[in-house]
């Protein structure tokens, strides 16, 4: 079940989702609980303005920051707005 924090973040099962505007699909960020790979990140506990830490990076086609409620794309993202930041934007329904 999606736990709904805010329009821009879900959690299910200690992961936060987000919706991201370059793949244009959901991504995991793994905080309660390592991923199966033993990543895991730290979050500002602020749904509304999220700031994670560090970089996530699906090698090969999206690498970015989450910071201050912005998502800021790196250069090595193979989709449009590789190399851009923009707000993090709504789940869609
Ligand atoms: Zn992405």
């Amino acid at each position: 079940m999606d736990e709904i924090l805010s329009s821009k973040l879900h959690k299910m099962d200690g992961i936060y989702l987000h919706w991201c505007p370059g793949c244009k699909q959901e991504h995991w960020i793994f905080v309660d609980e390592p991923s199966g790979t033993g990543a895991r990140w730290s979050y500002n506990g602020n749904p509304e303005i999220p700031t994670f830490s560090p970089s996530v990076n699906i090698v090969g086609q999206c690498h970015y920051f989450i910071t201050n409620g912005q998502i800021q794309f790196c250069g090595d993202s193979k989709h449009e707005l590789a190399g851009q930041t923009v707000p993090l934007p709504n789940m869609p329904h």
